[in-house]
């Protein structure tokens, strides 16, 4: 079963009734799951002003009050986890363990923030008078628009939905068209768990005019994208006109280094479940393999069997371990990368292709021999591709994975400590696994810096995203 697509404006729900919509389609058999209704212009001037009512009594709520709705709410995505999942797994193709853990982080994410609202400390800075007290609080930025993308379908949205919540501020959310019913359902449970109307709005329709739209609005004073880099900037000059603060999580090009002193085997087996994780459509996958030249062949040998190991097919199917790209545009995408990588000397160690001629498969794919300037050592491939190249010291290998202009996340694996020390500090990224690939959690910060984008979600500056400080001097 799959959902009700709606839209959620002022505390209702509003089917396809007169409205245009799109079809939903499941990317494991490219067949249609449904209509998705769009938001007219009168539809999203609605949420606009519910949003605006929303959070003059949402602020008003006591940071304890907007905590016990809040985690009613993680409640409830927990009680529906199976039926969340499977709603994820249709429409995005992701096999559905992925998808279950996902929504579990979901609700973690909200307990995280439903607790940390009531964090929100200011402090008292000693006044240079006698008679002055010097406050400084937080305050909520006032109506957040969010837009969120279609690998992630409820931790993306979720990640600014509590955020937000948890500071006061009431959210209107443009969720992925592509991938519309988790974020539904994750709507509902604030919904069930009852949130005052307003508080929260989900809308869709043709992204461009909805975020033109919204962030163009007097009363929106903070935008939150994740998505890429090109729409990253569109949003944060459509931002910047109106002064408006903005947080950008956008895409990236992680390198990982693997040292010679690292284990060769050990290190494949945990950075190749990181890589074809969600078929590599995620902004932190692993996405450029340098590998000293000692462990190389050990290393590719390994990773090309786990990428040989990986079970394609249906996200429903119990022994998928790898589903469909989420739509055709990335299929195009990655035969552009391997045919541009073959052009220029790379080898196809393994995969390279769709995978039938249903929904949208391709194979995990491993790649060597290709220059540092090709499409796949440069460009974000958000696919099942993995390029795993040499090199011979520190200083070249460090130079090389921070030559691009992204830098979101990026991974090294040593059992040297000193050496453990010196790639944290000079890999150019917001998040850096070193010998680790738990780079994102509730409890910590999540961002990226140059083109990457700005600001973090998650931690206690995924709270402070959403508030201002004011400076009281009180006399
Ligand atoms: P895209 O650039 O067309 O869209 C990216 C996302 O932005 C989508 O969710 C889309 O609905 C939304 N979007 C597009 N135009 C918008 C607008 N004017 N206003 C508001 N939202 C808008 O690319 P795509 O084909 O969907 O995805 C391809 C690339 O996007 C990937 O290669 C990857 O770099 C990036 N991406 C990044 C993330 C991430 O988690 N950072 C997620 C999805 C996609």
């Amino acid at each position: 079963m799959y959902t009700d697509l709606q839209l959620y404006i002022d505390g209702e729900w509003h089917g396809g009734a007169g409205r245009k919509g799109e079809e939903v389609i499941n990317p494991a058999s490219g067949k249609s799951l449904g209509t998705l209704p769009h938001a007219s212009r009168a539809d999203l001037d609605r949420a606009l002003a519910a949003a605006d009512k929303g959070l003059a009594v949402w602020r008003a709520t006591s940071a304890y009050d907007r905590g016990k709705v809040m985690r009613k709410a993680a409640d409830l995505v927990r009680e529906r986890v199976e039926h969340i999942a499977r709603v994820m797994v249709q429409e995005q193709g992701k096999p559905f363990a992925e998808a279950r853990i996902e929504v579990v982080t979901t609700a973690d994410i909200i307990d995280w923030f439903a607790e940390e609202g009531r964090r929100a400390y200011g402090r008292i800075v000693p006044g240079r008078g006698k008679n002055v007290r010097q406050l400084v609080l937080q305050e909520p930025v006032g109506v957040v628009a969010a837009f969120t993308p279609w690998n992630f379908p409820t931790l993306t949205p979720v990640r600014k939905i509590a955020g937000a919540l948890a500071a006061g501020c009431s959210i209107i959310v443009k969720a992925s068209e592509e991938t519309p019913g988790s974020c539904v359902e994750l709507v509902k449970c604030f919904a069930d768990a009852g949130l005052p109307k307003g508080v929260l709005n989900l809308v869709f329709g043709i992204p461009a005019e909805v975020s033109e739209h919204l962030i163009g609005a007097d009363s929106v004073k903070k935008i939150s994208f994740t998505g890429s880099v090109p729409v990253g900037k569109l949003l944060a000059g459509l931002a910047a006109k109106g002064m408006k603060r903005a947080t950008m999580e956008l895409g990236g090009h992680s390198p990982v280094v693997v040292f010679g002193d690292a284990d060769p085997e050990k290190t494949a087996d945990t950075i190749a479940a990181f890589k074809y994780r969600n078929a590599g459509q995620v902004c932190i996958s692993p996405t450029r393999f340098y590998v000293q030249e000692g462990v190389y062949n050990r290393f590719l040998k390994r990773f090309t069997e786990f990428a040989n190991n990986v079970k394609l097919g249906d996200g429903l199917d119990k022994d998928t371990t790898m589903g469909p790209l989420a739509n055709a545009r990335r299929l195009d995408a990655m035969e552009a990368i391997v045919n541009d990588a073959k052009s220029r000397g790379g080898k196809i160690v393994t995969g390279g292709k769709r995978r039938g001629n249903q929904g949208y498969f391709f194979e995990p794919t491993v790649i060597t021999d290709v220059p540092d300037d090709s499409k796949i050592m440069t460009e974000e491939p958000f696919g099942p591709v993995a390029p795993i190249v040499p090199f011979k010291s520190f200083d070249e290998v460090v130079e090389r994975a921070n030559s691009l202009p992204f830098g979101l996340a990026s991974y090294a694996f040593t059992t040297n400590t000193q050496t453990a020390t010196m790639i944290g500090d000079a890999l150019q990224s917001g998040m850096v696994g070193v010998n680790s690939v738990a780079i994102s959690t509730p409890e910590t910060p999540f961002g990226g810096i140059k083109e990457s984008g700005y600001g973090q979600e998650g931690g206690i500056e995924g709270l402070e995203a959403y508030t201002n400080r004011k400076f009281i001097s009180q006399g």
